[in-house]
């Protein structure tokens, strides 16, 4: 069914710029798409938003992690590898039970839709079951998503009874897992997808990395992966295959158009180039970076060289579940970085000039960044694009006489929480309504 939506729309078409379009008129087809946007001019609507609410296209979160939702907020003590054994692959592990799967999912996926995310992209665990029903509660929920089982078999990097047991079956269930997310979600193009999930080098073996990277070829699926994360991983696939980890992962036939790689915090120049003439991009996670990464990733530097760069929140090595404080977090880490954290170092010698980034470009990041790292039609209000989008209630952001567009939309996305979104849409479709 076509319906029609009045309201202020507020968007980053492009880094650093917000859009704001006072009073349209939105036309969404039944298949969910914006067919056409115009100026209201008083016209009535089928849902009408007045001065005191914005619409913003939903945020995309391009790295989640399924599994450690019960783990948010937590375990934030330990560096990367620890972390892993001591606290995240047993959490991850609970989920061979698929009952306390499903019942993790179901908490989860409405909460991450009250805080705006109509996209996410998720590792599953290694358990088929559970990961389909991960897909299933997507499904269900009206989440777009891109759904992972999680593959990894190395006999070091993982422990004995978190693992599949050899490369052979890990490439068969991952391939297995494929059709049924495609027979869940509908299909390819569908709505919730499946995604290629080798965790990352340090967890799989040689011949699981080229078993997964013909599994991209010959069904055109995405990849996501994890890459230059901290100096613990990135020094690692060093020392095993002498190169860096976006050429190791090359190698393999990972590296492909679209291809989400979590972090990059160590990404070199020359990996850089290589990811733009691929198309593969970073899922940028400032917040899990500020306990995991062991530095900041220069975002600005590298949206101004082309690298595609959406935002995720890293659930729950990120410990926060909003993309929109995550935006927050970009900001504030692009901030450290430009001006140093070290107060015995000189101030000219203490941070990276140029790196600062402010508001509208991590909104940018979380929407229009995320979209076209992983190739979908969202991210902006627009005619050919889905209808995508979220409604907050302005009262906490804007004060008359004090606040204008620019400082509401700052405002909102550093503080706006599933107190203040009233209305949530996925696909033309209405996911979440606290309306009365
Ligand atoms: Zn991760």
């Amino acid at each position: 069914m076509t319906f029609t939506v009045r309201a202020t729309i507020l968007q980053t078409p492009e880094p650093g710029q917000l859009d704001v379009r006072e009073e349209q008129l939105i036309h969404v087809d039944s298949d969910g798409t914006i067919s056409a946007i115009e100026p209201a001019n008083g016209a009535p609507a089928d849902i009408e938003f007045g001065q005191s609410h914005a619409l913003l296209p939903g945020v995309i979160d391009t790295h989640i992690h399924a599994p450690q939702w019960p783990q948010l907020g937590t375990g934030l003590d330990l560096p990367l590898d620890k972390w892993l054994f001591e606290y995240t692959f047993p959490m991850e592990a609970r989920c061979a039970d698929l009952d306390f799967a499903t019942s993790v999912w179901a908490g989860m996926v409405p909460s991450l839709l009250a805080t705006g995310t109509t996209t996410a992209v998720y590792y599953g665990s290694v358990h088929e079951p559970a990961t389909a029903a991960l897909a299933q509660a997507c499904v269900d929920h009206g989440q777009r998503a891109f759904v992972g089982r999680v593959a990894m078999d190395h006999p070091e990097g993982t422990p004995e009874w978190y693992r599949d047991r050899s490369a052979s079956d890990a490439i068969a269930a991952s391939a297995a897992s494929i059709d049924e997310i495609h027979r869940i979600g509908g299909g390819p193009g569908a709505r919730v997808q499946p995604i290629l999930t080798p965790r990352f080098i340090p967890a799989c073996t040689d011949a699981l990395l080229t078993g997964m990277g013909e599994l991209a070829e010959a069904t055109g699926v995405l990849v996501q992966t994890h890459c230059s994360e901290n100096d613990w991983e990135h020094n690692y696939v060093i020392d095993r295959f002498g190169c860096s980890d976006t050429e190791a992962l090359s190698r393999f036939g990972l590296i492909r158009d679209h291809t989400v790689l979590a972090h990059g915090v160590f990404l070199g120049v020359d990996d850089r180039r290589h990811l733009i003439d691929i198309g593969a991009g970073v899922a940028h996670c400032p917040l899990s970076n500020v306990y995991f990464g062991d530095a900041v990733f220069p975002a600005r530097q590298s949206i101004e060289m082309g690298l595609r760069v959406g935002l995720g929140t890293d659930i729950a090595g990120g410990p926060e579940a909003s993309v929109l404080r995550n935006c927050g977090q970009a900001v504030s880490s692009a901030r450290m970085l430009q001006d140093g954290v070290n107060p015995q170092l000189e101030r000219d010698v203490r941070g990276r000039a140029d790196s600062r980034i402010d508001i509208t470009t991590a909104f940018w990041m979380a929407t229009v960044g995320g979209a076209e790292l992983l190739g979908i039609p969202a991210g902006l209000l627009e005619p050919g694009r889905v209808f995508d989008a979220f409604a907050v209630n302005l009262e906490r952001f804007a004060w008359d006489d004090i606040d204008d567009w620019d400082r509401t939309f700052e405002k909102l996305v550093r503080g706006a929480g599933s107190a203040d979104i009233e209305h949530v849409w996925v696909d033309g479709v209405s996911v979440l309504s606290n309306r009365n």
